[in-house]
C-alpha cells in the first residue's frame, strides 16, 4: 500500500508538471497507464457526482463529450431527483460522504428559474456540507434574476464558468457574481487576458482539450482505457436513480439514437443507487472498469480546435 502511494505521488508531480502535449504523446502511454492503475487503485474516500439539469444546450459544440448537441430538448425530472438525493444521503451514514456536486448539462440554465432554484434548495437541503457548485456556459448567467443569485448565495453555490469563444463579457459575470457576493470562478486553468473571447487566440483551446475518440465497434481493452482515462473514478453521473460511471455511459442514449448505433451499456456500467448499501459499495463499483469502456480510444487522443457541432458522427469517432 506504501509503495503505492509513492507510485501515486510521484505520477502525480509527473502529471503537474508536464505540458499536455508531451503527457498525452504516444512515449508517455506507458506511464500514464501505470499513473491510471495507480490512481483507480486508490479508491475514492468520498462519492463526487454531475447532474444534468438540462440535456440539450445553448452552445452547441463540435465532439462535445456530453453528446448534448444530438440531444432533445429535455429536462431534469425534479420529483425523481428529490427521491435521489434522499436515498444517496440515506447511504451516508452507512460510511463515505459526498464532497462535491456539480450542476450542469447540456446547460443547466436553459431550465425554468423556478426550477433551476427548486434544484438548488433540494440539493443543499440533503447535501448541507458539500461544495455544490452550477457548471454554466455563461451565456444566460447575466439575464438570472435577483432570486437566483439570492438562492446561490444563501446555499452557498460555486458558479464555474466554462469559457468558451463566445462573444461574452467574462469579467461582466465575474463582476455580477461578485456583487451578489455569489462564489465564482473559471473551469480549468483559465487565465482572461481581454474582455471578449473574440480577441483571445482561438488555439486556447486546442491547448485545453483533448477528444479521445469512440470506438464504435468497442475494440479496445477497457482495462487498458479505463487506466489512461482522466474521467473513470471522477465524472459521476447521476440519472433518475443510476449512477453512471461517466459521461459517455450515460448519455450513449443520444449518440445511439442520432446515428444509429448501438454502443451497449449494461447493469455493469453503473449502480443502482436503490440497491446499494452504502456509499462505499458505489465507489468500489464505479472505480472499476466497465464493460463501455471498451468502445473508449483513450490512447488516440488528439487536439480538437473549438467550434460549432455539425453534428457529424466524425466530430466522436476515429478516423
Ligand atoms: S467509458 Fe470508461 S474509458 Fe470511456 S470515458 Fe467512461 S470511464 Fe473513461
Amino acid at each position: 500500500m506504501r509503495i503505492n502511494s509513492i507510485l501515486f505521488n510521484m505520477f502525480s508531480f509527473v502529471r503537474k508538471t508536464l505540458p499536455d502535449d508531451i503527457y498525452y504523446s504516444r512515449l508517455f502511454i506507458p506511464l500514464r497507464i501505470m499513473y491510471g492503475e495507480t490512481a483507480k487503485n486508490k479508491k475514492r474516500a468520498y462519492l463526487r457526482f454531475d447532474v444534468h439539469i438540462a440535456n440539450h444546450c445553448n452552445m452547441n459544440c463540435k465532439s462535445c463529450e456530453h453528446f448534448s448537441p444530438l440531444a432533445p430538448k429535455s429536462f431534469i425530472d425534479i420529483k425523481k431527483y428529490e427521491n435521489d438525493c434522499s436515498c444517496i444521503a440515506g447511504l451516508i451514514n452507512g460510511g463515505g460522504g459526498v464532497d462535491e456536486i456539480s450542476l450542469l448539462g447540456g446547460e443547466p440554465l436553459l431550465l425554468n428559474p423556478q426550477l433551476l432554484i427548486d434544484v438548488i434548495k433540494i440539493s443543499r437541503s440533503h447535501f448541507p456540507d458539500t461544495a455544490i457548485n452550477i457548471t454554466t456556459n455563461g451565456l444566460l448567467l447575466n439575464n438570472q434574476t435577483e432570486e437566483f443569485w439570492n438562492c446561490c448565495r444563501t446555499n452557498n453555490i460555486n458558479i464555474i464558468v466554462s469559457v468558451y469563444p463566445a462573444n461574452i463579457d467574462h469579467y461582466l459575470l465575474m463582476d455580477t457574481a461578485k456583487k451578489h457576493d455569489v462564489q465564482f470562478q473559471f473551469r480549468g486553468n483559465v487565465k482572461l487576458v481581454s474582455k471578449n473571447w473574440k480577441e483571445l487566440p482561438i488555439e486556447f483551446m486546442s491547448e485545453s482539450w483533448k477528444l479521445f475518440p469512440i470506438d464504435v465497434e468497442g475494440r479496445q481493452n477497457p482495462k487498458k482505457s479505463n487506466a489512461l482515462c482522466y474521467a473513470s473514478n471522477f465524472s459521476f453521473q447521476l440519472v433518475e436513480g443510476k449512477l453512471y460511471k461517466c459521461w459517455r455511459v450515460a448519455y450513449a442514449k443520444y449518440f445511439n439514437s442520432y446515428f444509429n448505433k448501438q454502443l451497449e451499456v449494461t447493469e455493469d456500467d453503473y449502480i443502482d443507487i436503490y440497491k446499494a448499501a452504502s456509499i462505499d459499495e458505489i465507489l468500489e463499483k464505479l472505480r472499476k472498469p466497465a464493460p463501455f469502456c471498451r468502445y473508449c480510444k483513450m490512447d488516440g487522443g488528439k487536439a480538437v480546435k473549438w467550434g460549432k457541432s455539425k453534428r457529424e458522427i466524425s466530430e466522436w469517432v476515429a478516423d
